[in-house]
């Protein structure tokens, strides 16, 4: 799979597991993320990206156009509630 976006994630991101959320800093005083592939911007605010698939930690973002894209290929499980 030939794409701009891949840049070597599937050594941190493949096979593993993603929960679908509404986005919510990381921590106090970040206000946003990027998603990992495409870089688009994820905060609280309209006109962002608000939602999207998240780490367990919600370290790291994925939009829902790359998730589409991209789950084939990286094989991620998906559960709907933290530690499920
Ligand atoms: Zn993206």
């Amino acid at each position: 799979m030939d794409d701009w976006r891949l840049q070597g994630q599937e050594e941190y991101l493949k096979g593993i597991t993603l929960r679908r959320a509404t986005y919510r800093p990381y921590r106090e005083g970040w206000d946003h993320d990027h998603c990992e592939f495409c870089g688009c911007k994820f905060s609280t605010r309209p006109g962002d990206q608000n939602e999207g698939y998240t780490t367990l930690d919600e370290y790291r973002w994925i939009c829902q156009t790359c998730y589409e894209d991209f789950k084939a290929v990286f094989a991620w499980t998906i559960v709907s509630e933290p530690g499920t």
